[in-house]
């Protein structure tokens, strides 16, 4: 059993795995014009279809063809929370009947911890997790497999057509013929939805390619964020990849008995090789480095985390971004009181480190990563 992939991947591979030039050999073995794979990336990444029977431009025995070389699944929407203008939460289902989820951030002066003038879209790139942070839903159940690239893609895809949908008014069974391009909604990527984005690299990287691609969903490298929770080897292979995409490192304890005590990683990598590879990192991009840290009550919040905090992140000229606990059904973890929060963030700027502490928006649609998924699979199994 093949746990890497979905189960039909063997067969046929979808079309939204595909990059331009694997399209264009695969349409000149056709007999076709490469110009075709041009109108197919635009039926996917710009008019958001989601199956061949809408591609209207090509001829039905092309069409036919392609659905013989691919398929084109699309995700199925489990639940929706939140509405327009505000944090939108959407649960999905695989085509093998997985559940994963994504958060849409509106743009909004106080979005995700600091102005924003972007709607910003969390990605999932695993069902379930196997790196077991005590703190998160996301790994509560373990690792079940690794999205493929068509996966990742399509939450951009379908979160986009949902959203384009409800905004010209149209039912979602009632759309089809409706195609215009609409404005772009979603303009800014943080893999820091369920799953290891680092520990399914061939799938993570294959997708962020297509998003970040011209021809694909043209979202500058620049406006897509991967959050480890710290894959030494991975953060220096990223590093060497010729894309500059943002790194965020799921920090959570700046010393190895804080970190250990909530991370199993940090026994395999410690605090001071996964700064040497931000360094390595830092150096090889150029780009400020975040680093994530979830205050929990009484586990790493104390005051004592802030000097080796600033030390680190004075170091790596990394910023601070402080996240008050999200409360997990099941899990003991608390948030800090404010005036905790305020005095840990005040204890960061005294120092002189560009701290934010988010004053995010999702608390109440269960925004933390893993969340949703784990109260309806909880609920289904009931
Ligand atoms: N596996 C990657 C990306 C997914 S987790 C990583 O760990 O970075 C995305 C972020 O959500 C991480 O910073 C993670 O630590 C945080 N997170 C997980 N559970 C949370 C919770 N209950 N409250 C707040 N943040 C949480
Ligand atoms: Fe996995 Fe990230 Fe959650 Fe840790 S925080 S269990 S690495 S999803």
């Amino acid at each position: 059993m093949i746990a890497d992939a979905r189960p039909d991947m063997m067969q046929q591979p979808d079309i939204k795995s595909q990059s331009l030039s694997d399209l264009q050999d695969q349409l000149s073995g056709m007999g076709e014009p490469t110009y075709r794979s041009q109108q197919i990336t635009d039926w996917l990444y710009r008019k958001h279809v989601s199956n061949w029977d809408q591609m209207t431009n090509l001829s039905q025995g092309l069409r036919e063809k392609l659905s013989k070389a691919f398929t084109c699944h699309s995700l199925e929407l489990i639940r929706h929370q939140g509405t327009t203008g505000s944090t939108q939460k959407f649960l999905w289902k695989l085509s093998d009947g997985s559940l994963i989820e994504n958060v849409l951030i509106p743009a909004n002066p106080a979005s995700y911890g600091e102005s924003s003038k972007r709607n910003t879209l969390c990605l999932s790139t695993q069902v379930g997790c196997a790196y077991g942070c005590k703190f998160c839903a996301s790994g509560l159940d373990g690792w079940k497999r690794n999205l493929t690239v068509d996966e990742i893609v399509d939450q951009v895809i379908s979160v986009h057509r949902h959203v384009s949908q409800v905004e010209r008014g149209l039912s979602t069974e009632h759309c089809s013929e409706k195609f215009e391009t609409t404005a772009r909604c979603i303009d800014n990527i943080v893999v820091m939805g369920m799953g290891e984005p680092l520990a399914n690299y061939k799938g993570l990287l294959g997708a962020l390619r297509i998003l970040n691609a011209s021809w694909g969903c043209g979202i500058g490298a620049r406006r897509i964020t991967v959050s480890t929770s710290g894959l030494v080897p991975q953060i220096r292979r990223l590093a060497e990849e010729p894309e500059q995409f943002r790194l965020a490192i799921s920090l959570h304890g700046a010393t190895d008995r804080v970190r250990s005590k909530i991370m199993p990683i940090n026994r395999k990598y410690p605090v001071s090789e996964l700064m040497d590879a931000c360094g390595y990192y830092q150096q090889r991009n150029g780009k400020m480095i975040t680093f994530e840290y979830i205050l929990i009550k009484g586990i790493n919040d104390q005051l004592d985390q802030v000097k080796p905090l600033a030390d680190w992140a004075r170091k790596l000229d990394a910023k601070v971004n402080l996240i008050p606990y999200n409360h997990v059904d099941g899990l003991p973890w608390e948030r800090p009181d404010e005036s905790v929060q305020f005095q840990f963030c005040d204890g960061l700027k005294k120092q002189r480190i560009r701290v934010t502490l988010r004053r995010e928006k999702g608390h109440d649609i269960d925004a933390a990563c893993g969340q949703l998924r784990l109260r309806t699979e909880k609920t289904l199994s009931s």
